[in-house]
């Protein structure tokens, strides 16, 4: 199972821009804190012996309580506070840190544990699938509070609002209100009879390859932006163009949407050259090239990993 697939995350949309609901979690035990910084993470280590008896050193995401909250940040203020939602009785905030600094004076308040601001995207593989979202939720929500500080529309500066879900342009004038935003993209395992295509990008890890993605254009249908970007990135004419599923990708705000199409004919043509290279593999192909390393494929939590999986499984 991939991300985003199991934790019902309730995000309490209908009652958490009130202060009614809000202001009591403040001070309430099962209520948790992470802290954020741009893309990255306030995490803890944790050693963990493994099967082979080595110690391995991960970074896990460092959940803080109300009260350790109130003692690193004596009068903190709920416009850096973003409320993330309930599980299992557990609420879950994000602090949004204003400078990686901060990560020092808080070090030297919590001598005992080692903390260290991690990128997600590096954290993502050794997480699990809860930890996974509820980390996607808060960097994203991170992302669009920092490239939203001022007001499109008039230039001022904005305000965070109904607990971050908001952010409220502060000129008397104007008082546009500004939404998250989601940014759409379609990903797609392309088949051809028995194959499925695989490309890279110059700009991946060596030896990485995945299905086709690219961003939705305005005007555009879902369907037709898998046609138009199979089309750019490989010259191949699709047919059954057929929805699988859909996952959040933080990195910075995306939502992937997954599909499956069939190719009409084999021949590949990079036409817009964003792939540097792109084959057809066979089951058998594909699974003997990883065995070998001459190929990695997309991390697990990955919708790209999952369409090729499900491939994989398919006989
Ligand atoms: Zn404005």
């Amino acid at each position: 199972m991939f991300a985003f697939q199991t934790t019902p995350l309730n995000r309490h949309g209908e009652i958490r821009h009130t202060d009614d609901f809000i202001n009591p979690l403040l001070e309430l035990p099962n209520t948790y804190f992470l802290l954020v910084h741009q893309q990255s993470i306030v995490c803890v280590r944790s050693n963990t012996n493994s099967a082979n008896s080595t110690v391995d050193h991960n970074w896990q995401p460092f959940w803080f309580q109300p009260q350790e909250l109130q003692r690193l940040f004596n009068s903190f203020s709920k416009k850096h506070l973003i409320y993330l939602g309930e599980i299992d009785s557990k609420h879950y905030f994000t602090f949004r840190l204003k400078s990686s600094e901060s990560l020092q004076r808080i070090a030297q308040l919590t001598p005992d544990t080692e903390l260290e601001l991690c990128n997600l995207r590096g954290l993502f593989k050794q997480l699990s699938s809860e930890q996974a979202h509820l980390c996607s939720v808060a960097v994203a929500m991170e992302h669009w509070h920092n490239t939203h500080q001022y007001c499109g529309f008039c230039g001022h500066e904005t305000y965070s609002h109904q607990s971050g879900f908001v952010r409220n342009c502060s000129n008397q004038n104007c008082q546009k209100q500004h939404f998250p935003r989601t940014d759409s993209a379609v990903i797609c395992a392309i088949t051809y009879q028995d194959k499925i295509l695989l490309g890279r990008q110059t700009s991946w890890p060596d030896k990485r390859y995945s299905v086709i993605a690219g961003f939705v254009e305005p005007g555009e249908t879902l369907e037709q932006a898998v046609a138009r970007e199979g089309y750019e990135e490989t010259g191949l004419t699709l047919k059954h163009i057929e929805y699988y599923r859909s996952q959040p990708w933080p990195f910075p705000q995306s939502l992937m949407v997954g599909f499956t199409a069939e190719a009409v004919h084999p021949e590949i043509k990079l036409l817009d050259q964003e792939l540097e290279e792109a084959h057809w593999f066979s089951r058998q192909e594909l699974k003997a090239a990883v065995k070998a390393d001459a190929l990695v494929l997309p991390f697990k939590f990955s919708i790209s990993r999952e369409l090729i999986n499900q491939w994989l499984m398919k006989i």
